[in-house]
C-alpha cells in the first residue's frame, strides 16, 4: 500500500519525500581571521507537495517584499547622516560624516537592488543556481531549525550530494568546500541507510575540531 506523506509546510497530503544531507558550519573568529570548519550533520528527510514548491519560487521571484526587507540598512545609515546633520558639529567634519553615512547607504540600496533584480530574474527563469532542487532546499532549510549549537546549518538534496557532477555546483552554491562534499558523498555511498547518522560528532570547537574540516581563511 501507498503511504500518504503530509507536507511539511501545509500539511495535505500527497506531498513527495526529499532526503536531505545536513551540513554543520562552524565560524571561529581569532585574531582578525575567520575560520570556516563544516562537518556533516543529520542525513533526515523533508515531505513536501508540489504546490507549496510552486509557491515558495513564485514568493521568491517577487522583488517588492525582498526591496521592503532589504531596505531597513539603507534607510537607518541616512537617518544616521539626517542626524549628523544636525548635530551641530563643526562644518567641515559634519559634511564629511554626512557623506560617508549617506553614500554608503545609498551605495548599499544600489547593490541590494541590483541583487534583488538579477536573484528574481534568475529564479523566475529557473536559471543561475536557482533550480528547482535548490528552491526545495531554501524551501526545506525555511522550515528545518537554521542552527544546531553554534553551528549554522545547510540542506542539501542527498541526491544532489550523492551526484559526482553536482559537487562543484552545489561547493559554489553555499560555500562548502568540495573535498568536504567529496567525502560526504563517498561516506553516504559506503555506509548502510541505518548506519549513516550514527557516526556523527558533535561540534565541540575551536579546541577539538575533529571532523570538522577548515575551508578558508578570510
Ligand atoms: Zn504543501
Amino acid at each position: 500500500m501507498e503511504e500518504k506523506l503530509t507536507c511539511k509546510k501545509c500539511g495535505c497530503e500527497g506531498a513527495q519525500d526529499y532526503p536531505l544531507v545536513t551540513i554543520r558550519t562552524m565560524t571561529v573568529r581569532s585574531g582578525g581571521s575567520t575560520q570556516k570548519y563544516q562537518a556533516l550533520g543529520e542525513v533526515l528527510s523533508v515531505n513536501l507537495c508540489p504546490q507549496c514548491i510552486d509557491a515558495w519560487i513564485s514568493q521568491r521571484s517577487k522583488p517588492q517584499p525582498q526591496y521592503r526587507k532589504a531596505a531597513k540598512l539603507p534607510l537607518l545609515l541616512i537617518a544616521v547622516a539626517i542626524a549628523v546633520h544636525f548635530l551641530g558639529l563643526e562644518g567641515l567634519i559634519r559634511w564629511v560624516l554626512c557623506l560617508l553615512f549617506g553614500g554608503f547607504g545609498i551605495a548599499v540600496a544600489v547593490s541590494e537592488i541590483t541583487r534583488i533584480k538579477r536573484e528574481t530574474a534568475e529564479i523566475s527563469a529557473g536559471k543561475g543556481k536557482f533550480s528547482r532542487d535548490h528552491m526545495i532546499e531554501e524551501l526545506a532549510a525555511a522550515l528545518l531549525p537554521a542552527k544546531h549549537q553554534d553551528a549554522h546549518l545547510t540542506y542539501l538534496l542527498r541526491k544532489r550530494v550523492l551526484d559526482e557532477k553536482q559537487l562543484y555546483t552545489l561547493s559554489r552554491e553555499y560555500g562548502i568546500s568540495g573535498r568536504k562534499l567529496a567525502s560526504i558523498r563517498s561516506y553516504l555511498l559506503t555506509t548502510p541507510e541505518s548506519e549513516v547518522n550514527k557516526g556523527l560528532e558533535e561540534p565541540q570547537l575551536p579546541e577539538k575540531k575533529k571532523g570538522f574540516f577548515k575551508t578558508r581563511n578570510s
